[in-house]
């Protein structure tokens, strides 16, 4: 079933990655507020706004979206609730800020900070746990997509971080899917590969759990923009996206939104 049908809402979110600093943030969530507020058409219910700041922002963003219908999210988490693991940051301490879910496994942190399907694997039910919505980022590289790898990569990546995960909390998984050769390069994927990825992904969950398929968000990530978000977000087979270099600027990541609705 299509989004519409299966009663699935759009979920807009915007991936800041290493930009911006708290004060920066304040602004930024203040404007794009002004621009979803103040567009002439009211807004669709259906359609959830969500910034990714970095930790340091995560708290003058989340006091800036305070009682609009911006979400905040965090880009990582370490699984454990706390101890010796110098750097990191825990569910309770992004709750404490003000976030409300979490990107995992963002191709970034896999390339370059060894991001592993076996820690997803303990962080997913750990942001579950603690109240938090994850955001599980999954895509092939363009070395699997001509070797003919592409399905194999994602259910060996979907596979594994969704293993401890319930039926219940299935539902309220959202996947990103983020093909690595579109993540910054402006070459977005095309539409049907997007669809048959997407459709695909959903398949994977429905051999857990058919209702918990029907139920979560499958999102598309890699190069959207206020050109190609409309025609990406009424695929059948996709939620919303994630987006990264176009949501820097308020105007451009509300066009976006609006494109969604
Ligand atoms: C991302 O960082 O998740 C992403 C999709 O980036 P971009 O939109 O810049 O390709």
């Amino acid at each position: 079933l299509s989004a519409a049908a299966a009663g699935r809402s759009t979920l807009i979110a915007g991936n800041w990655k290493m930009h911006k600093l708290a004060v920066e943030a304040r602004s930024y969530v203040a404007e794009l507020r002004a621009l979803l507020e103040g567009s002439m058409q009211p807004p669709n219910e259906q359609v959830q706004v969500v910034i990714c700041p970095p930790f340091t922002a995560l708290h003058a963003a989340a006091e800036a979206a305070h009682g609009s219908r911006i979400s905040i999210f965090a880009q990582n988490m370490h699984q454990e609730p706390e101890g010796a693991f110098t750097g990191e940051v825990s569910a309770a301490m992004l709750l404490e800020a003000g976030a409300s879910g979490v990107l995992l496994g963002h191709s970034e942190r896999r390339a370059h900070f060894g991001e592993s399907d076996r820690a997803l694997a303990l962080k997913i039910p750990a942001a579950f746990s603690a109240g938090l919505r994850p955001v599980l980022c999954v895509g092939e590289s363009e070395e699997q997509r001509s070797a003919g790898e592409t399905e194999r990569t994602l259910r060996h990546q979907v596979g594994e971080a969704l293993a401890q995960v319930s039926a219940d909390q299935l539902a309220e998984v959202v996947i990103a899917y983020e093909p690595l050769w579109a993540i910054g390069t402006g070459n977005v994927a095309e539409a049907d590969q997007i669809q048959e990825a997407g459709s695909f992904i959903r398949a994977l969950l429905a051999a857990r759990s058919p209702a918990a398929a029907e139920r979560a968000h499958v999102l598309y990530g890699g190069s959207v923009s206020e050109r190609n978000a409309a025609e990406i977000v009424q695929l059948e087979d996709v939620d919303g996206l994630l987006v990264g270099g176009a949501s820097l600027q308020p105007a451009r990541f509300a066009a976006i939104v609006a494109a969604a609705g």
